[in-house]
């Protein structure tokens, strides 16, 4: 894998190159504007000797190259310094594209090596015909986590390919109180070690594309799995009010900062560093599902849990 690290060394060089561009510019203009006001000095001087010189001709000379310089320096300044600083932006935003990427390629093999390593193990220890009963039902929960984050995974990367081809949404009109309680039992099967606090509203009815929203919630959900280890009780809620369908859940993890709030829906974003992390992802999920959510017009919100936690906002406009 590269090593983007050594880059941020160049940084100060980068600026330093620029602030001497930008000075070495400010001071050929200061230098051209002495040399000028020195030349009509010179000229009014030499009016006595040589009568070839008028007065208001030096004058208008001094004005109109006074005025270029000023003019065409300050044209040059701002377009220099725009230059570089949209080349500046354009270096470091492909730096963080490459940098997303490469921690993306990171996490997809792990991502892919890691179930398939338990499944495999798993089926091995099936096979073993001694093994209780009860042992059996706990191996097949774990292939079941397992299986379901190699399909979200597979979910999650089509997802993305389908989105960028301009992926056709279906949307009808379905009972989504029905839906979301149909999905939450699934997960309270395959994650029995959590605490699901669910409090949904019976029969509100949304137009929505189903496969888009059952990835949507998926994501979101599991995230809430995933990053609330210490306290695992997730509260999960679905309201309406005159306007708004809200689906909210809610977790008792690390939460999210302030400033990282935006950038965890960029594609690829992960919060920390991919080589330190504990918990792995590939940093589409929030990517997609902030992309469906504007497909049904609605948008998500951020906010912190208390004492602890992240709360997602999903606010679909009734419709
Ligand atoms: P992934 O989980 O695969 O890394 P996501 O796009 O789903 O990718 O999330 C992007 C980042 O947002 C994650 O890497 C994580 O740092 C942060 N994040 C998402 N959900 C939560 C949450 N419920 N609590 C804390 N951090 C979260």
């Amino acid at each position: 894998m590269k090593d983007f690290s050594n880059l941020n060394k160049y940084r100060f060089f980068h600026w330093a190159i620029m602030l001497y561009m930008v000075a070495a510019f400010a001071w050929w203009a200061i230098l051209l504007n002495k040399k000028n006001t020195e030349n009509y000095h010179l000229k009014n001087r030499l009016i006595h000797v040589d009568k070839s010189f008028s007065v208001t001709e030096i004058e208008q000379e001094y004005q109109i190259q006074k005025r270029m310089i000023i003019g065409e320096g300050l044209v040059f300044g701002i377009s220099i310094i725009l230059g570089l600083v949209l080349i500046n932006r354009g270096f470091w935003s492909e730096l963080g594209s490459n940098r997303k990427l490469n921690n993306f390629l990171l996490s997809v093999t792990h991502e892919l090596k890691t179930p398939l390593a338990s499944l495999k193990m798993i089926y091995n220890t099936l096979g073993n015909k001694t093994i209780a009963d009860n042992k059996k039902v706990a191996l097949l929960s774990i292939a079941q986590q397992e299986t379901s984050r190699l399909e979200r995974l597979v979910d999650n990367i089509l997802m993305t390919a389908q989105m960028e081809q301009s992926y056709q949404y279906n949307f009808e009109k379905i009972n989504i109180s029905e839906f979301f309680t149909k999905r939450l039992k699934h997960f309270t099967s395959v994650h029995p070690n959590n605490n699901f606090d669910i409090d949904i509203k019976e029969n509100i009815y949304q137009s929505v594309d189903k496969e888009a929203l059952n990835i949507l919630f998926d994501n979101i959900l599991n995230n809430a799995i995933k990053y609330a280890t210490r306290n695992p009780t997730i509260k999960i809620e679905l309201k309406e009010n005159g306007k708004e369908i809200i689906l909210s859940i809610a977790d008792h993890g690390p939460g999210i900062n302030k400033e990282e709030k935006e950038k965890i829906f960029e594609k690829f974003y992960r919060i920390g560093n991919e080589e330190t992390r504990e918990t792995k992802g590939t940093g589409l999920g929030l990517f997609i599902a902030k992309e469906i959510m504007n497909a049904h017009k609605g948008s998500i919100k951020i906010t912190d849990n208390q004492p602890s936690g992240a709360v997602f906002d999903l606010i679909f406009p009734k419709r």
